[in-house]
């Protein structure tokens, strides 16, 4: 999405190996433009999928996921990263080994919101090691509803994530993939 690869360009920052930072429009600043485009791209992509919830995982994939389900007309559900007081229902389990911050985590969704009839569109802000996609996919299959791909902002294809859930079948959607981070510049496949 060239709108998209122009804000990497001209925004994105290198901050250390493989890692680019992306402050200003999307993990810390919003712009709600560009989400908006964004999430209507989504739902083109994945127009006649027949999707029923997209599923992203807190807090960042927030914002790009819920312009997303604007565009389809569906709910989005977040995975939480810890199960908070007020949640006693059953829930589906994802485990997810965070690279950038070198954590485990569990994330879960409570079992009332995701049934075997849903189809289910995942959506996240960066394409990695594919850990983070992984624990979702967990949770839909705990769920039994099925999982009709996966729609990433940044794909980092240099990192194995995109390559082993396409070889799984998985559909991966990315709007911008970059082939290196090299140099200070980011350069797109
Ligand atoms: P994965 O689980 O695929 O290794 O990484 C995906 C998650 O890690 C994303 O949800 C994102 O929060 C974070 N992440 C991975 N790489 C980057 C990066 O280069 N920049 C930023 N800002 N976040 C990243």
């Amino acid at each position: 999405m060239e709108l998209l690869k122009r804000k990497i360009q001209e925004e994105g920052k290198i901050i250390s190996e493989g890692i680019l930072k992306v402050d200003s429009f999307l993990n810390h600043q919003i712009d709600p433009l560009l989400m908006q485009a964004m999430g209507q791209e989504f739902a083109r992509r994945f127009h006649g999928d027949k999707i029923t919830k997209v599923l992203t995982l807190e807090a960042s994939g927030i914002a790009i996921a819920i312009m997303t389900a604007l565009s389809l007309q569906v709910p989005l559900i977040f995975a939480k990263k810890r199960r908070p007081s007020t949640m006693n229902d059953e829930a589906f389990l994802g485990h997810v080994h965070s690279f950038t911050k070198d954590e485990d985590i569990d994330i879960m969704v409570s079992a009332n919101f995701l049934s075997p009839e849903d189809r289910v569109l995942i959506i996240d802000d960066f394409l990695a090691t594919g850990e983070a996609a992984r624990g979702m996919i967990e949770i839909v299959r705990q769920s039994g509803a099925s999982i009709i791909g996966v729609g990433i902002v940044i794909e980092k294809a240099f990192q194995e994530g995109g390559k082993s859930l396409r070889e799984e079948d998985i559909r991966v959607e990315s709007l911008a993939r970059i082939a290196k981070l090299e140099q200070g510049r980011v350069f797109f496949l």
